[in-house]
């Protein structure tokens, strides 16, 4: 049984419809890639995912309930942890304020975090506002990660971030995913997503334009849908 299963969602920002039928689906332990060019809707529909900008049309079911029209913190707690683009740590928190304040009982423990990050762990006690975009970026997924959830959710993984910290991410990522954590990720760097994720969905003007494995994804199908 797949673990999130979205049917024809249709998103608007006010009067501006910005999705129009986007399908996707994530198993168990499976780490789905989502892509398209700038402003195709990866980010609307993570955003209509996680609640925060409601579909109006389609049906998002986690985990056999429809989450389609629930409230973002009931959706946080019924399993999606959310890696927002640009991070958004709580900058006037230290680092070991930032992991706890979202913290619920599982597995993923600050040790556990630090263990995964042990950047974060020499940081504990400073201000989140002080931190590179790398040690950001960790601090976000720790966050997540501390919510002890079933699927996560990455927006834009490693953008802006130095080349030796998009490393530390993606071996994150890749230790994530052998943990068994189900993870629908964003991100431009192919090179490195194409080879951790199980499938691929690419969007097109705010619709599922192509759904296949990454094996699948030929360099005719990244040119007319990526631009690469
Ligand atoms: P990017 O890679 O640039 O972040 P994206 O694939 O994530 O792009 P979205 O950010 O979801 O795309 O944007 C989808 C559409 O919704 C675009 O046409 C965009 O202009 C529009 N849009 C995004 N955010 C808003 C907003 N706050 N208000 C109005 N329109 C928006």
């Amino acid at each position: 049984m797949s673990l999130l299963t979205v049917s024809g969602i249709e998103s608007w920002y006010g009067a501006s419809q910005a999705l129009f039928g986007v399908d996707l689906t994530v198993g168990e332990g499976e780490v789905v890639a989502l892509m398209g060019r700038n402003g195709m809707g990866k980010t609307t529909t993570i955003r209509s995912i996680c609640g925060l900008t409601p579909a109006r049309k389609g049906r998002i079911v986690f985990s056999g309930s429809d989450i389609t029209h629930q409230k973002s913190f009931r959706i946080a707690r019924a399993g999606i942890g959310l890696v927002p683009e640009g991070r958004r740590c709580f900058a006037n928190l230290d680092v070991s304020e930032n992991l706890v304040a979202t913290a619920r009982p599982g597995q993923w423990t600050l040790d556990a975090v630090i263990e995964l990050f042990p950047r974060l762990g020499e940081r504990l006690s400073q201000s989140a506002a002080t931190l590179s975009g790398g040690e950001q970026q960790m601090l976000a997924i720790g966050r997540a990660l501390m919510t002890n959830p079933r699927l996560l959710i990455l927006d834009e993984a490693t953008e802006g971030l130095a080349p030796v910290v998009r490393d530390d991410i993606w071996r994150a990522v890749r230790s994530l995913k052998q943990s068994g954590l189900s993870i629908l990720v964003v991100d431009k760097t192919l090179s490195e997503l194409m080879p951790v994720a199980d499938s691929c969905v690419v969007l097109e003007k705010g619709s599922t334009a192509w759904t296949g494995s990454p094996a699948d994804l030929t360099a005719e199908l990244q040119d007319r849908y990526l631009g690469v």
